[in-house]
């Protein structure tokens, strides 16, 4: 009997399972590629063996794939910086809150592959769903607190337990000496530098500056879904940004205020966001005054397609409190 039939099916995907396609393309061998394309946690595992042996770095990318450079500016560290380089390509349909996100959510792995392979990848991981959650899969990993907080409160704590839990698993797959995320996603990078320190993981987290089209847009693999006219509507985003961080650099520290500069940056844009926050980047607790460096995180939907982008902001020395009391008017 095939055990597949009588196993539980794996209940971790928010989105009823297999009800998506996972690829929009047929598997093509790669024999144009110096990278190797592995699909499965025996031939990745395979894959690495000999320069584990070796004692070679290697270095883990994870991705959802439709590859822009933002994630190739992470291969490209990864790169400099170990002897092999994994990129992991999953939509993982277990961080998706949104079944209509997780069926447009673009998949061009050819694409991928060619991209990932200039960028000086060795290796392209790129498992089905059945081979992440296997009939039966049972386990869950949640980072409390920080998985309720921005994003968590706005998709569902879900999105955090399915974002921990396959980074869990590819960890533990790749068993990389280093693995490269992106600011642009600075909640997830917060949530994973807490899991691999509470799950005492032998793993380094290198967070990577977001790479940006050159109006201020962060690249991100949902801005391909905007339409032209939504597209210059996103600018409501690195605007709001920029328009906290130009108040704080003129001495401002009243979250209320820094906040109030984004959220009217966005409005002017037709933009309602979702959230804006001023938080502690380390416990994402809400900041009331920006006394030292802050997260100023936001999130807003533009048509359909949901964007988020965020900058650190310090306290500017223009603000900085008075050494000594001011002189008394001379009568
Ligand atoms: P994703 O494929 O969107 O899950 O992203 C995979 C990795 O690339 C995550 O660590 C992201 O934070 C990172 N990333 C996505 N967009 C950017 C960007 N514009 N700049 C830098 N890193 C990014």
């Amino acid at each position: 009997m095939d055990p597949k039939q009588t196993a539980p099916t794996s209940s971790v995907a928010p989105v009823s399972a297999r009800n998506w396609t996972e690829t929009d393309e047929p598997p093509t061998p790669d024999l144009a590629l110096r990278m190797r394309t592995v699909r499965t946690v025996d031939d990745l595992r395979a894959a690495l063996a000999p320069a584990r042996r070796e004692g070679a770095r290697i270095g883990l990318v994870p991705t959802m794939g439709a590859l822009h450079d933002g994630h190739l500016s992470l291969i490209a560290r990864a790169r400099a910086e170990c002897d092999v380089v994994v990129v992991s390509l999953f939509v993982n349909p277990a961080q998706f809150d949104e079944r209509d996100d997780l069926q447009r959510y673009p998949r061009r792995e050819r694409g991928d592959a060619q991209l990932a392979d200039g960028g000086g990848a060795d290796v392209l991981f790129a498992p089905s769903v059945d081979e992440v959650y296997p009939p039966g899969f049972a386990t869950s990993v949640e980072v409390l607190g920080l998985g309720d907080r921005l994003e968590g409160a706005a998709r569902g704590a879900e999105h955090f337990r399915g974002v921990c839990t396959v980074v869990a698993k590819l960890l533990g797959m790749a068993m990389p000496d280093v693995a490269y995320f992106g600011q642009k996603d600075a909640q997830q990078t917060i949530v994973i530098r807490r899991l691999v320190a509470d799950l005492n993981l032998p793993v380094r987290i290198q967070v990577c500056p977001t790479v940006r089209e050159s109006d201020g847009l962060a690249m991100s693999s949902r801005n391909a879904r905007l339409t032209p006219q939504e597209r210059s509507r996103a600018l409501a985003l690195p605007q709001a940004l920029q328009a906290a961080a130009s108040r704080a650099a003129g001495g401002e520290r009243s979250a209320a205020s820094l906040v109030d500069a984004a959220r009217g940056a966005m409005l002017a844009h037709g933009v309602e966001p979702e959230y804006v926050e001023l938080v502690d980047p380390e416990t994402l607790q809400p900041c009331e005054q920006l006394t030292r460096e802050a997260l100023l995180a936001l999130a807003a939907r533009v048509g359909r397609t949901r964007l988020i982008d965020n900058v650190v902001l310090r306290p500017s020395a223009a603000a900085a409190p008075r050494q000594t009391p001011p002189r008394k008017a001379i009568a």
